[in-house]
């Protein structure tokens, strides 16, 4: 809790309280009275649509001037010499090529890296340790978030309120194959299960909604436990490492952290080419965040009829509806 308050010093989300055994059983009902001593209330954030931030940048990236493909898978790199020019991009509806020339080109491809990588590394040792974990979504089961240890193993895990449901999550095991094929195991659920039902006896996690998996991508280290492995990101230089021009790599990072990774990967190419434009990245709204004309960004939604949107698309969410009774 101190390193939490050392590291958060400037934070604007209230100060952590120690509770004791009423108030954390009064705080939360559900709680297994057994052995409880008290806990600690700690604040933080929780982005409950991940897929939407991601839209806020590319929108954002578009606003600035971007050419932005989805459905566009890169292929292979495009070379010349010992350097890399572009990529050859397949769009996945059409199922046509395009060629995509760069004067310099980053590899941002998460738990697929050292797939991608492998044109430009073929044989070389992976720069990536994947480990996979999952969740479960089962019917409301608390008042609070709450983060508590597993008692199969000792490791972290989290019950978190997530819209009118509840994620309880997450597993971390060592994965081989396509990140894309990973889904959740008879073993990983009943883990989850267990662990969660010791804290709460009661609650519905019987009641599985749906599970998701996913791959972390953790930058190599052997010998070490699954959730042992740093959360640390590096940016692979692959001009000082395999002689290869033209190319960075963004190794592993977590999603917290994404703004402050863009910004040095930014940098570390500007440099490169020969630019020096300071980064605004880090005092820049997203388009959704950002205040419309008369309004605040943190103003209530003006209509009802808004207030549904208002959670997903911020300040957007009246373009989103002007859209939606455009196109009837
Ligand atoms: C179970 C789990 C829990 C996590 N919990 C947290 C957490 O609590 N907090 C936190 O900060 N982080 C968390 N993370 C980490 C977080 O998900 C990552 O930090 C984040 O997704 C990294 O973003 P990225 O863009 O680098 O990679 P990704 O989000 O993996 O995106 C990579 C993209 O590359 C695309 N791609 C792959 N191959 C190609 C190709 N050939 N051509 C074009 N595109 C390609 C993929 O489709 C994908 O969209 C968690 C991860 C997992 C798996």
């Amino acid at each position: 809790m101190q390193l939490y308050d050392a590291l958060s010093l400037d934070k604007s989300l209230p100060k952590r309280k120690y509770l004791d055994r009423d108030a954390t059983l009064a705080a939360e009902p559900n709680l297994a009275p057994e052995g409880l001593a008290g806990a600690w209330r700690f604040y933080d954030a929780q982005v409950p649509f991940v897929e939407r931030l991601v839209i806020e940048n590319v929108i954002d990236a578009a606003e600035h001037g971007a050419v932005v493909l989805n459905h566009a898978e890169a292929m292979t790199y495009l070379r010349d010499g010992d350097a890399v020019t572009g990529a050859v991009v397949r769009d996945r509806l059409s199922g046509q090529g395009i060629e995509i020339r760069a004067r310099f080109t980053v590899n941002a491809t998460g738990p697929w890296l050292d797939r991608t990588l492998q044109p430009l590394r073929d044989g070389a040792t992976p720069l990536l340790r994947l480990t996979k974990g999952i969740h479960l979504v089962t019917p409301h089961a608390t008042q609070q978030a709450h983060v508590l240890f597993a008692q199969q193993d000792g490791r972290l895990f989290f019950v978190l309120p997530w819209l009118d449901g509840t994620i309880v999550g997450t597993t971390d095991t060592d994965y081989v194959g396509d990140p894309g094929d990973a889904a959740a195991t008879e073993d990983d659920v009943r883990y989850l299960r267990e662990a969660a039902h010791r804290a709460f006896p009661n609650a519905p996690f019987d009641e599985i909604h749906f599970t998701w998996a996913g791959v972390r991508a953790l930058v190599r280290e052997e010998g070490v436990r699954e959730s042992e492995v740093s959360r640390k990101h590096a940016l692979y230089d692959h001009q000082k490492r395999d002689g290869t021009r033209g190319v960075l790599s963004v190794v592993g990072g977590k999603i917290t952290a994404y703004r402050d990774i863009a910004e040095e990967t930014t940098d570390a190419v500007s440099r490169r080419l020969g630019r020096s434009a300071a980064s605004t990245t880090a005092t820049t709204l997203l388009p959704g965040a950002r205040p419309r004309p008369g309004e605040g960004s943190g103003a209530a939604a003006p209509d009802e009829a808004l207030a549904e949107l208002w959670p997903v698309y911020g300040t957007r969410a009246a373009d989103v509806l002007a859209l939606g009774r455009r196109s009837g």
